[in-house]
């Protein structure tokens, strides 16, 4: 079984591309929302996130994201101790979880896959190469938000350019290329790698 990484910046169309991949019969795991999930299942993890940033970070087992947000979002060193916490996590999670496909091949879809190390113990990663300003409006649509919200999320990550240029397939979601007739020749090229 070949494991696949999906990754793209913010509002590249990771999830809407996975949801595709899905209705061909491929597993896909989401990073970003299991991670979310541990923050109020994993025990572990709560007591820490209490030890490091205060008891008051969680509400009844809640977290309370925007205080989180406001504490990692202008701080480096906090947001790289968050990082260390929590993606040590999502990587077993997603490896137990992957041990128990049967597919031909599962997708990992992950915002961060470079940055948090989850790209170890993949076969392949997807990128997807969305133009900026698609990216912007998408999400400004998709969050209603405003765009130097978008802008200031966008500036956290590593640029595009750089992303794209360490995946081995790439996904273009701009307005001249239809998105469905490349996801079906990446899936016809997958499945005959998986037998190889
Ligand atoms: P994030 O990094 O914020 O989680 P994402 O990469 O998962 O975002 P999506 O949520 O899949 O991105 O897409 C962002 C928005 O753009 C969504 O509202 C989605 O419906 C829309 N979108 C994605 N691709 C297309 C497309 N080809 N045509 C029109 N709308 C699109």
């Amino acid at each position: 079984m070949l494991k696949i990484g999906l990754t793209g910046g913010i509002g590249s169309g990771k999830t809407t591309i996975a949801k595709v991949f899905e209705l061909l019969n491929v597993p896909v795991y989401y990073a970003d929302a299991v991670s979310k999930r541990l923050y109020h299942t994993n025990k572990e993890l709560m007591e820490s996130m209490k030890k490091h940033f205060g008891e008051d970070i969680y509400t009844g087992d809640q977290i309370n994201r925007q205080k989180l947000a406001a504490i990692v979002f202008n701080d480096a060193q906090k947001l790289q101790l968050l990082n260390k916490l929590v993606h040590p996590l999502t990587i077993k999670d997603a490896q137990q979880w992957m041990e128990q496909q049967t597919a031909p091949y599962v997708i990992k879809e992950a915002a961060l896959l470079f940055e948090s190390g989850s790209v170890a113990g993949l076969d392949y990663v997807i990128g997807i190469s969305t133009p900026k300003h698609l990216r912007i409006k998408r999400v400004m649509d998709r969050d209603g938000v405003s765009r130097e919200e978008v802008l200031a999320r966008m500036n956290k990550q590593i640029d595009e350019g750089i992303k794209m240029r360490l995946c081995d397939f790439i996904i273009e979601n701009n307005e001249q290329k239809l998105v469905i007739p490349q996801i079906l020749e990446l899936h016809k090229t997958l499945l005959s790698l998986t037998n190889k």
